[in-house]
């Protein structure tokens, strides 16, 4: 099958799910297969290229697990994408296919007042939840410089530290991140809790 058999297979596959938005405006295309790798003169050469065929945005955990279960089925690669705002071309999509944005899944789902312990959706803006703990007299003790804009999947899984690491270490020290919801790229993709992860 043809990438481009897969890509229509895809979005017959995904036309009835109601919380998924799909667009293919080839300026949204663009805009989506790039990241801050443009600080890079290696990088730009190597990656400015590189196009997405398909960009989606989920509004709930289940569109992700369809969405994920519809791309591996077809096998279409699939690139999240946060705020795009990470240096070395994570968020491009190599071999093109479907880009996930996560601004879709922006919500702060629980917040402890006594412990601080807070569970968000990856799409949530590190600036947004920082004014919600402040609501509360708290605030995010490590962020990183891009946090106005950066998202906390996006940190989670791009980044390691920056503001606040000199005092309190680093993204992966333990206390910072407790547990996660993992989907697969498998085609029966369902959402995975992991929790009280283990520091390395
Ligand atoms: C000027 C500048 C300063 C920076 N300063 C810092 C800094 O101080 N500290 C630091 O750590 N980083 C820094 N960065 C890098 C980057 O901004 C941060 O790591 C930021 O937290 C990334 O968030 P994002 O939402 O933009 O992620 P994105 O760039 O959108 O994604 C980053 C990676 O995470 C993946 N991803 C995103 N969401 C998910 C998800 N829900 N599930 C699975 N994978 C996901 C993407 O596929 C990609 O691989 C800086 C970048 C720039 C341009």
């Amino acid at each position: 099958m043809t990438r481009a058999d897969a890509l229509l297979a895809l979005r017959q596959d995904l036309a009835h799910i109601s919380d998924l938005d799909l667009q293919d405006e080839p300026g949204q295309l663009l805009r989506c297969s790039r990241d801050a790798y443009d600080y890079s003169p290696v990088l730009t050469p190597k990656l400015a290229g590189a196009r997405a065929q398909l960009v989606s945005r989920p509004q709930s955990v289940a569109a992700v697990e369809q969405l994920a279960a519809a791309c591996a089925k077809h096998g279409v690669p699939l690139t999240v994408r946060g705020a795009g705002t990470g240096n070395y071309g994570q968020c491009v999509p190599l071999e093109g296919g479907m880009v996930m944005l996560t601004t879709g899944l922006q919500r702060i789902r629980k917040f402890d007042p006594v412990t601080g312990v807070v569970t968000v959706e990856p799409g949530c803006q590190m600036s947004h939840l920082d004014q919600e703990l402040r609501r509360h007299q708290r605030e995010l003790r490590l962020l990183p410089s891009t946090w106005r804009s950066a998202t906390v999947g996006g940190f989670v899984a791009g980044g390691s530290g920056g503001i606040g690491s000199i005092r309190w270490g680093f993204l992966r020290d333990p206390g910072h991140l407790l547990g996660l919801e993992v989907v697969p790229m498998t085609t029966d993709a369902h959402c995975h809790q992991l929790d009280e992860i283990e520091a390395e």
